[in-house]
C-alpha cells in the first residue's frame, strides 16, 4: 500500500472514530442531559479531553449548549457546567401515511412536537399521497423558524429501510414504491423510511417510557396491526426487513370474519380497529360511516354492548401482549393504536395478558404492559424518529457545521 493510500485509510478511520464519540456523547446527552462534561466521559468512556473537543465543536455546530454554571450545593471546586442538547436551530419533519389521513409534523432536536397538520387523503395512489404530503410539510416548515435537517417517513406494511422501499402496504395498495426517494426529491432534503411499528419502538427507546429500556416490544393495534422490537439496544429489522409481522398471530378467540391465511382467530381479524367498527356496525351500535371515537363515546355513555366490544377487543390485544411476553421476555410491551384512544381499557388488555401468561410464566404485567406514552401523537413524532436516530448516528451528514469531522 503506497504511503497516501494508508495516509487516506487513516484519515477515514479517524473519521469514523469521531463520528462515533459524537454520537455516543449527542445520545447521552439527549437521554442523560443536562449532563457535565465529567459525567459525559465517565458514561461514554472517553478520555475527558476528547470529550471537550467534541463537546466544543457540537456546540459550535448549533447541536448541543452549554447551560449557565451552576455550583453544587456543598461541593467546593470548580462550578458544574451542564450541557443539553440545543434544540433552538435545527428540526426535523416527519410524515406518517395512514389509511385515510397523512400526518405531517416537525419536531426539535429533542424530540418534541412543534407543529403537526393532519391531511385527509383527497386522493389514493402513492403519487397523490406522496405530493400532498409534500405540501403539507412545505407548509409546515414555511410557517416554523428553524432549518430543517431531514425527513422520516413511516407507513404500516413490509418497509425496507435500507432500499428505501414500501415493499408492500395492503390497505394503500402499494407493491415496492419508492418512498425515500419520491420525498427527498420533493423537499430536497435527506429522508429516511422505515415501519411505522418499528418506528414507534424507536421513539418510545429515545423519547417515549422505554429511555432505560434495552429489550422491548412496542404493538400496534389500529386499522393495521404490527409490532416493533428493540433487542439488545438496537432495532431489530429481520434479515428481510420484514420482522414485526403480528397480522396472523392466534389469539384463540374465532372472530366471524375470514382471515387472508384462512383462519378466524388471526389478532388483525380478531382485534384491529377495523374488525371492532365491522362488529359495532352489525350490532347497531354506530352508523355505517361512524367511527373509532363514536365507538368509545357510546361506552362511555354507559352503553353495556358498546363497552363489552371494547373490553373483548382490549383483552384480544393482551393475549397478544402475553405471547410477545413469552416469546422475547421484554423489559417493557408498549402498546399504541386505537387502543390507546380510550385508555380505561388498560386494565383489560393486562387481564388478556395474564390470563395467556398464566401457567406459562410469572410476570408482573402491570410493570411490563404499558400503553404508550404518545397517546394519539405517536404516529407523526415516531416517523420524525426515524431521521432523528440518522442524524444522532452519524451527525456530519446532516448537521453542516459538523462537515470539519470528516477533514479536520
Ligand atoms: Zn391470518
Amino acid at each position: 500500500m503506497t504511503a497516501v493510500a494508508v495516509g487516506v485509510l487513516r484519515s477515514a478511520q479517524q473519521y469514523d472514530l469521531r463520528e462515533r464519540n459524537c454520537s455516543a456523547i449527542l445520545r447521552t446527552a439527549m437521554q442523560r442531559g443536562p449532563i457535565a462534561r465529567s459525567e459525559l466521559s465517565s458514561l461514554t468512556g472517553m478520555a475527558t479531553g476528547t470529550v471537550t473537543r467534541l463537546t466544543s465543536l457540537l456546540c459550535s455546530a448549533g447541536v448541543l449548549r452549554e447551560l449557565p454554571a451552576e455550583q453544587e450545593h456543598g461541593v467546593p471546586g470548580r462550578p458544574r457546567t451542564p450541557m443539553v442538547i440545543d434544540d433552538r436551530s435545527f428540526r426535523v419533519a416527519g410524515v406518517h401515511f395512514g389509511l385515510r389521513r397523512t400526518t405531517a409534523c416537525l419536531l426539535d432536536l429533542r424530540g418534541r412536537l412543534l407543529a403537526e397538520s393532519r391531511l385527509p387523503h383527497r386522493r389514493r395512489g402513492f403519487g397523490p399521497l406522496v405530493a400532498q404530503a409534500v405540501e403539507g410539510i412545505r407548509e409546515l416548515i414555511a410557517r416554523t423558524p428553524g432549518r430543517v435537517l431531514g425527513i422520516g417517513a413511516s407507513t404500516g406494511g413490509w418497509v425496507d429501510r435500507e432500499a428505501g422501499l414500501v415493499r408492500d402496504h395492503r390497505v394503500l395498495r402499494w407493491h415496492d414504491v419508492p418512498l425515500r426517494d419520491a420525498l427527498s426529491s420533493g423537499l430536497g432534503l435527506p429522508a429516511e423510511v422505515d415501519s411505522s411499528f418499528r418506528s414507534l419502538a424507536m421513539a418510545e427507546r429515545w423519547f417515549g417510557g422505554a429511555q432505560e429500556v434495552d429489550d422491548l416490544v412496542s404493538l400496534f393495534v389500529g386499522n393495521v396491526v404490527g409490532a416493533g422490537f428493540v433487542l439488545g439496544g438496537r432495532v431489530f429489522r429481520g434479515s428481510r426487513a420484514a420482522a414485526g409481522s403480528v397480522d396472523h398471530l392466534s389469539v384463540g378467540t374465532p372472530a366471524d370474519e375470514l382471515c387472508s391465511c384462512g383462519r378466524h382467530d388471526c389478532l388483525h381479524v380478531a382485534a384491529s380497529d377495523l374488525a371492532v367498527l365491522a362488529r359495532a356496525r352489525s350490532a347497531g351500535l354506530i352508523s355505517n360511516r361512524g367511527t373509532l371515537e363514536h365507538l368509545i363515546q357510546r361506552a362511555r355513555n354507559d352503553d353495556v354492548r358498546a363497552d363489552e366490544l371494547l373490553i373483548a377487543r382490549a383483552e384480544l390485544v393482551g393475549t397478544a401482549a402475553g405471547a410477545l411476553v413469552d416469546m422475547l421476555d421484554p423489559a417493557l410491551v408498549v402498546v399504541s393504536g386505537g387502543v390507546v384512544d380510550a385508555p380505561e381499557y388498560l386494565t383489560a388488555v393486562r387481564r388478556g395478558a395474564r390470563a395467556y401468561l398464566r401457567d406459562k410464566r410469572p410476570v408482573d404485567v402491570d410493570s411490563v404492559v404499558r400503553l404508550s406514552a404518545f397517546g394519539t401523537d405517536g404516529v407523526a413524532v415516531s416517523a420524525a424518529s426515524v431521521i432523528l436516530d440518522r442524524i444522532y448516528t452519524a451527525p456530519s451528514e446532516f448537521v453542516p457545521g459538523l462537515l470539519e469531522l470528516r477533514y479536520g
